[in-house]
C-alpha cells in the first residue's frame, strides 16, 4: 500500500488512490501478469476471465479423455490481494480508459493488461463450422469431451492437424481405447526435426492412430469427412471430427478500435504496448510483438506476461520499459501417457539434434506442466522471482503464424 497516498503515473501523481491495472485474461500470461505487478504494492490490480478458476490449456486434451484436469483455483495461484471479476470484457473504451464487461459492468483503469489468449481457427472447409469440434478453449473441450464419452466402441474420430496439439489430442483418445484417424494437411509434426517426427510417428502408430499425413479434409459431415489424397476425395465415416487447425485471437481488440494483425492479435511494439494506446500492454497468445515471433505457447506467454507486468511497472514509475528479450529451449508434445517427444530447439525454436522419446520425454512433460502452474504460484509468493531464458542474438525464424 503506498503510505503516501501519493502514486506517480507517467509522471502525473494521482491523489488519495492507487494506481488501477486491470488485466483481461487469467491464463498463463494474465496470471503471471498480476502476480509479478504484486512487485509495486501499491498497484491495485483486478484479474476478469470467464472462467472461475485457472484453465490449464495444456490440459486440454488430457480433460478430454479423462486422464488429466486441467481446472486450478485462482486462490491457489493468484497472489492474495487479486480481485478476480468472473466475466468477458466485450469493448475497451481507450479514450476513457474503461473496459466493458459482458455483465453490463464496467472498470476503470490507469494501464490494461491484453492477455485474452487465442481461441480456434475455423478453416474453409466445407461443413466444418456446423460439424466439427474444436481443441482450442476450455468451453471447446467440453462439447469434445461429451461427445467422446457417448461415443460407441467401434466408432472412429477424425482429428484434423498434425501439428502438436492434433497429436497431443488424436494420441490422448486413441490411448482410451477409440479408433482415431489423424489427417495432417501439411504432414505430420513439421515442426520438429526428421528424428522427431519419425519417433512421433512410431508412437502414433503403437497407439493405432491412423495417421494420413498428406490428406486434405475437403468436408466435414454430421458422421463423415471427405478427404482428398492426391486430388481423389475419400468419404469416410467419422462419429466426432475435431479441428486443431490452428488458432485466433478473439476479435476485442478490433472492436475497441485498436490495430491487430491477420488473426486478430493486438499490435504491439518491443516494448508490447500497444501501437495505438501506450496503456494498454498485451502478452501471450493474444499479442503479436512488432520484430519478433513467438511460437504460440505457454512457454512464451508466461516471459510475456512478466515482461507486459515490468513495462506497466515502468511506466508507473515514469521509467521506459525494456524491450521483450525471450527465447525458446524446447517443443514437447505428450503421445498418450506413457510417451512424448522432446525436441530440443534453438532460441529461435529451430530445432537441434537433440531429441529425448519415450517414458523419459512424457515424465518430462509432465514436468513441464506441473512447473508451468508452479512458475504462476512462486511469482504470487515472490513477485519478481521469474526468470527465463534471453532470445536469439541474431536471427528470427519464422514460424508458423497461427498455432502451435
Ligand atoms: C490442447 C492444447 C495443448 C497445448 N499444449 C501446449 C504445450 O504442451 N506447450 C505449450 O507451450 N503450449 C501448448 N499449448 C498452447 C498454450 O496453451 C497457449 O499458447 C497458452 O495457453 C497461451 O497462454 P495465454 O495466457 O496467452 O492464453 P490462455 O491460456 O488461453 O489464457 C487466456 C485467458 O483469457 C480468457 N479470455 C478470453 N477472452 C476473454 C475476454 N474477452 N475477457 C476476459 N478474459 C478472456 C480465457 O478464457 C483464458 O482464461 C496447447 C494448446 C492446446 C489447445
Amino acid at each position: 500500500m503506498d503510505t503516501t497516498g501519493i502514486t506517480r503515473i507517467d509522471g502525473e501523481k494521482v491523489d488519495g488512490r492507487r494506481p488501477r491495472v486491470v488485466v483481461l485474461g487469467a491464463g498463463y500470461a494474465g496470471a503471471m501478469a498480476a502476480n509479478r505487478l504484486r512487485r509495486n504494492p501499491a498497484v491495485d490490480v483486478t484479474v476478469v476471465n470467464p472462467q472461475p478458476f485457472f484453465v490449464q490449456r495444456i490440459r486440454l486434451h488430457q480433460f478430454v479423455s479423462g486422464t488429466g484436469d486441467p481446472q486450478v483455483g485462482f486462490d491457489d495461484v493468484l497472489a492474495d490481494d487479486t480481485r478476480v471479476l468472473v466475466d468477458i470484457a466485450t469493448r475497451i473504451d481507450t479514450g476513457g480508459r474503461r473496459v466493458h464487461l459482458a455483465s453490463g459492468a464496467h472498470l476503470d483503469y490507469d494501464y490494461l493488461v491484453y492477455a485474452i489468449g487465442t481461441r480456434h481457427r475455423t478453416p474453409e472447409i466445407h461443413g466444418a463450422a456446423e460439424h466439427a469440434l474444436f481443441i482450442a478453449d476450455w468451453v471447446g473441450a467440453q462439447r469434445i469431451r461429451e461427445r467422446v464419452e457417448g461415443l460407441g466402441e467401434h466408432e472412429t474420430v477424425t482429428v484434423i492437424g498434425g501439428g502438436l496439439t492434433g497429436i497431443e489430442v488424436a494420441a490422448e483418445i486413441a490411448e482410451t481405447g477409440h479408433g482415431v484417424r489423424l489427417v495432417g494437411g501439411r504432414g505430420i509434426a513439421t515442426s520438429v526435426g526428421a528424428r522427431a517426427r519419425r519417433a512421433t510417428e512410431r508412437q502414433l502408430s503403437r497407439l493405432g492412430v491412423d495417421v494420413v499425413d498428406q490428406g486434405r479434409v475437403v468436408e466435414v459431415g454430421e458422421r463423415t469427412v471427405t478427404v482428398d489424397i492426391d486430388g481423389e476425395h475419400t468419404v469416410l465415416p467419422s462419429a466426432a471430427t475435431i479441428l486443431a487447425t490452428g488458432f485466433e485471437a478473439p476479435e476485442l481488440a478490433a472492436v475497441s478500435g485498436l490495430a491487430t494483425d491477420e488473426i486478430g492479435r493486438l499490435r504491439a511494439d518491443a516494448t508490447l504496448s500497444s501501437l495505438d494506446d501506450d496503456r494498454v500492454v498485451g502478452a501471450g497468445d493474444a499479442v503479436a510483438v512488432e520484430g519478433i515471433t513467438l511460437r504460440m505457447s505457454c512457454q512464451a506467454a508466461e516471459p510475456l506476461g512478466a515482461q507486459a507486468a515490468d513495462a506497466v511497472l515502468a511506466k508507473i514509475a515514469g521509467e521506459l520499459p525494456n524491450i521483450v528479450d525471450q527465447g525458446f529451449v524446447a517443443q514437447c508434445a505428450s503421445i498418450g501417457r506413457r510417451a512424448a517427444t522432446l525436441q530440443f530447439t534453438r532460441r529461435d525454436d529451430s530445432p537441434t539434434r537433440a531429441v529425448v522419446t519415450g517414458r523419459l520425454a512424457a515424465w518430462t512433460k509432465e514436468l513441464v506442466c506441473r512447473e508451468t502452474v508452479e512458475n504462476i504460484r512462486r511469482e504470487a509468493a515472490r513477485p519478481g522471482k521469474f526468470s527465463w531464458f534471453s532470445g536469439p542474438k541474431t536471427t528470427i525464424i519464422e514460424p508458423e503464424p497461427a498455432g502451435r
